[in-house]
């Protein structure tokens, strides 16, 4: 199986687990490694634009994003927006 493969296969696991338990969740991009989606570091997506970003038809195979879950508040802001805020200064360089 391709690392991109195994990434969206380990993504979907972790949002049928968080859907049964209705926690509302997005993704984080860790990008800083891969030259096809550096500007995408730090940002939060959706499930279905993770999906589609990440597609295996047309994702590059040298893609070397990584995806994190982030837990989301009733308010629709990160539980843990210490880890978002600290991609994204990562992304500022
Ligand atoms: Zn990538």
């Amino acid at each position: 199986m391709s690392p991109n493969e195994k990434r969206l296969q380990k993504v979907l696991r972790d949002e049928q687990s968080v859907n049964r338990l209705g926690i509302p969740v997005k993704y984080m991009c860790l990008s800083l490694m891969c030259e096809h989606h550096k500007s995408l570091h730090g940002e939060l997506l959706d499930i279905s634009e993770v999906m589609e970003i990440y597609k295996l038809e047309s994702v590059p195979e040298d893609c070397r994003c990584g995806i994190t879950q982030i837990l989301m508040d009733e308010t629709g802001n990160p539980r843990t927006p210490e880890i978002v805020e600290k991609a994204k200064s990562q992304a500022r360089g």
